[in-house]
């Protein structure tokens, strides 16, 4: 199974931090925890300038959104095949903020992913439960129904193609983590859930946590069975602290 690091850094940087961050990752990954797979999702403005200095290295570069339609009148809008054109190869899609900030839906989000398919873009698709969700006990159906909706009219080939980010909103930016055995249930829930898909599928999907993982926790998530990495906000922002959690990953 692939080990993947995701950075999001929501809307964070300019152009000159992040470069300088790229360069940082650059020299700390040099015969550093090669068999994890990196990857940063810097603000739109900033693609081209993460690309560049990318370039070479192992460090991927990732959207934190895209719209479902090739183009037309969608005014800040931007497609798959813009974000292909550039050479970005994967996409973080469905992120708890745009649901709650920008009203997306997981029937839009499963159009959104169709989009990145399509382009040959990896979606890393976010799921995950609210607090009050949590606290009466429908963590599980919750994030059953957002992955048959979004992810349930998938080609067992498409779904091979998919990373999921497991993202309880509780624990996204608050400090609060998931426990260990709070990640590990819902990733084994995950992993099941794939396997409707098939067999194969479960095996090949990565499902990454996220949710407050900073260098100090993510040992403990990152060695539960079926947590095959992170989707990491704040502490993707310092180097020191993303090349830790990387190096967290490969030793799990
Ligand atoms: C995120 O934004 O996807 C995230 C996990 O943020 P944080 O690590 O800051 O909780």
């Amino acid at each position: 199974m692939r080990t993947i690091v995701a950075g999001n850094w929501k809307m964070h940087k300019d152009a000159s931090t992040t470069r300088a961050l790229v360069q940082e990752l650059r020299i700390g990954l040099q015969g550093a925890a090669e068999g994890v797979e990196v990857v940063i999702a810097p603000p739109f403005p900033f693609l081209a300038v993460a690309l560049e200095e990318a370039a070479g290295t192992r460090v991927r570069v990732a959207a934190q959104n895209c719209h479902e339609a090739e183009q037309g009148a969608f005014t800040g809008e931007v497609s798959a095949a813009m974000l292909k054109g550039m050479g970005v190869q994967h996409c973080i899609i469905g992120h708890s903020e745009r649901r709650q900030y920008f009203g997306e839906t997981d029937q839009r989000v499963h159009l959104k992913i169709q989009a990145l398919l399509k382009h040959g873009i990896t979606p890393i698709y976010c799921c995950g439960e609210s607090r009050s969700e949590r606290e009466a006990g429908q963590h599980f159906d919750v994030v059953r129904v957002q992955m048959k909706t979004a992810l349930g009219e998938l080609s067992t080939a498409q779904m091979k193609d998919v990373v999921i980010a497991y993202e309880p909103v509780w624990a996204i930016g608050t400090g609060l983590t998931a426990s260990n055995e709070q990640a590990q249930e819902m990733h084994a829930h995950i992993r099941s859930l794939l396997a409707t898909h098939g067999a194969d599928v479960s095996e090949v999907v990565p499902i990454l946590y996220g949710g407050s993982c900073k260098p100090d926790n993510a040992a403990g998530i990152f060695a539960q069975p079926d947590v095959n990495g992170g989707l990491i906000g704040g502490a993707a922002l310092v180097a020191e602290q993303f090349l830790a959690i990387i190096s967290a990953a490969s030793k799990a």
